[in-house]
């Protein structure tokens, strides 16, 4: 009896351990070599995401042509840093909050600045130092529309949310509308084929309010007005919410420690094209022969997966992708260009109708649709460690398309020095319908940057890094059951 028992577990465990060693046979191999090209906010959170999810023994290179943040960038200004690129960030931006507790980064809530609207010839509204008197005015001039713009928001920012629980229980969307679309449904979808300006009229904004207010976020945000796509448009809106924050020190500061906490290595280098390396061994029918320029030549890396997290507009991430059949097709969307002035200077408080006043009673001025007007916002500065000081000469930033000329300059300041300019290809140009690009442009190639085709802002970067990761961790390891799902909210629910 004794001895049959020992017999049967000692075949139990033959049994148990062929098992175990066919599964592994049958499960892929995890991949050896993740690119990313591009070390903005998404090529950096994406690097940290991949690791989280893909573990400690995959080789992850971050590919960056210029420096680590790219479009969240500081310039110092006498011993101080100040924000050229993204500055704010809000409340609700949950990986960014998240990325700056992990990484031992201070957040700084940004002051509730005193705003005018500028519409070339007078100031058509300006806050006084006075809440309540704010509250007046605003009633008076616009009825109860700032209000039904801050239930607006909130209603925006409780759908948009959804996307954090999908992510934490480990689902991925293989398209940027699908994801949208698991975010709101139609209603979301709905808004890239809108304007925002259709979109506001739509939930009853009075046109007073639209030109007044609308307009001048719509500049500020993404130097366009009130026809850029619903979707982006709101995202822009959640700019006006109070709690607004900025990263102490700069957010770049997010790139370069999510880049170290990924354990990534950064090459300085181009990419200039990603080709095609069909291979029949183990699963992957691909691996990505990755070609980069430095200072010293041209050299190139093999990969199991690239992740492009770059626009791919000829003018900011120019890279050919050979050897595809079918071909990869990107398309080539038209980016605004804005250059952001950043100057020590007394405004001449009399181009914006105040007479004798001092220091200036407004820290932003933000502008109406006039094609007379230079600049698409003007406004006070804080360095990313000190606070606002009230005196006239202060530091500003000015948004505008063109560069700003000398004339211009002394139209906007009584005097003016130190002074830094960084042209910008911002963001998209948006022009809804809006068609999203793939997110997958081949088996293991990921396009991070299709999102913003919908909105650009650090988070929708942030949030398609995360999508990236798991959706190529995934599509890597056959769990089909983790992309696409459709009633998410329903079935989150009952999971719980
Ligand atoms: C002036 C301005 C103000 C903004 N304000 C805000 C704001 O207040 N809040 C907010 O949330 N968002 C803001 N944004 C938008 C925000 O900056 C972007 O949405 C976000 O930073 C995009 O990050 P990304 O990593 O996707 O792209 P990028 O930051 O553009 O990163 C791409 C990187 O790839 C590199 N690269 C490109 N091609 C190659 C190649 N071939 N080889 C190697 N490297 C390559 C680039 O040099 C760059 O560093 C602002 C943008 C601008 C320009």
């Amino acid at each position: 009896m004794q001895l049959s028992r020992a017999v049967l577990l000692l075949l139990s465990g033959f049994i148990l351990s062929g098992l175990r060693a066919a599964v592994a046979r049958l499960l892929p191999e995890p991949p050896n070599r993740i690119a990313v090209v591009g070390a903005g906010i998404g090529g950096t959170s994406a690097a940290y995401f991949l690791r989280e999810k893909f573990g400690k023994d995959v080789h992850i290179d971050v590919f960056e042509k210029e420096e680590v943040g790219g479009r969240v960038a500081t310039t110092e200004m006498m011993g101080n840093l100040y924000e050229t690129g993204a500055y704010v960030i809000h409340p609700l931006n949950l990986h960014m909050k998240s990325f700056v507790k992990e990484l031992g980064l201070t957040a700084r809530t940004l002051p509730e600045d005193n705003f005018g609207i500028y519409n070339g010839d007078y100031l058509v509204f300006h806050e006084s130092e006075w809440f309540l008197i704010n509250i007046l005015k605003k009633l008076w001039h616009y009825g109860l529309n700032f209000f039904r713009m801050n239930m607006w928001v909130d209603n925006v920012m409780d759908t948009f949310t959804r996307i954090y629980r999908y992510q934490a229980s480990d689902y991925s969307f293989s398209t940027t509308e699908a994801l949208l679309h698991a975010i709101g449904g139609s209603d979301v979808v709905g808004k890239l084929n809108m304007t925002i300006e259709e979109d506001m009229q739509k939930s009853g904004f009075s046109q007073r309010f639209i030109e007044d207010i609308g307009i001048p976020a719509m500049r500020y945000n993404y130097a366009q007005g009130v026809k850029i796509n619903g979707f982006v448009g709101a995202v822009s809106l959640t700019g006006t919410s109070s709690g607004l924050w900025a990263v102490e020190g700069g957010n770049n500061q997010v790139c370069r420690g999510l880049l170290r906490a990924a354990d990534a290595q950064l090459i300085q280098g181009t990419v200039t094209s990603v080709q095609d390396r069909p291979t029949k061994s183990g699963f992957t029918e691909s691996q990505y022969e990755v070609t980069y320029a430095t200072d010293k030549g041209t050299e190139s890396k093999m990969y199991d997966i690239v992740v492009i997290a770059t626009p791919l507009n000829k003018e900011i991430g120019n890279i050919d992708f050979t050897g595809f059949s079918p071909p990869i097709e990107t398309v080539c969307r038209p980016f605004q260009r804005l250059v952001t002035t950043i100057v020590l200077g007394q405004i001449n408080a009399s181009f914006f109708g105040f007479q004798n006043t001092s220091p200036f009673p407004l820290s932003e001025i933000f502008t109406t649709d006039n094609h007379n007007i230079f600049f698409c916002s003007l406004t006070s500065l804080y360095s990313s460690n000190s606070s606002p000081e009230a005196s006239d000469l202060r530091i500003w930033k000015i948004f505008s398309v063109e560069t700003l000329t000398d004339e211009e300059l002394h139209q906007l300041f009584v005097s003016y020095s130190d002074i830094s300019v960084k042209r910008w290809l911002a963001y998209p140009q948006y022009n809804p319908p809006e068609k999203m690009p793939p997110i997958v442009l081949h088996r293991g190639i990921y396009y991070l940057n299709s999102i913003e085709s919908a909105a650009s802002a650090m988070e929708m970067s942030a949030i398609s890094a995360k999508n990236v990761a798991l959706l190529s961790y995934h599509q890597w390891y056959g769990k089909e059951e983790k992309i696409n799902q459709l009633d998410l909210a329903e079935r989150l629910k009952s999971e719980l």
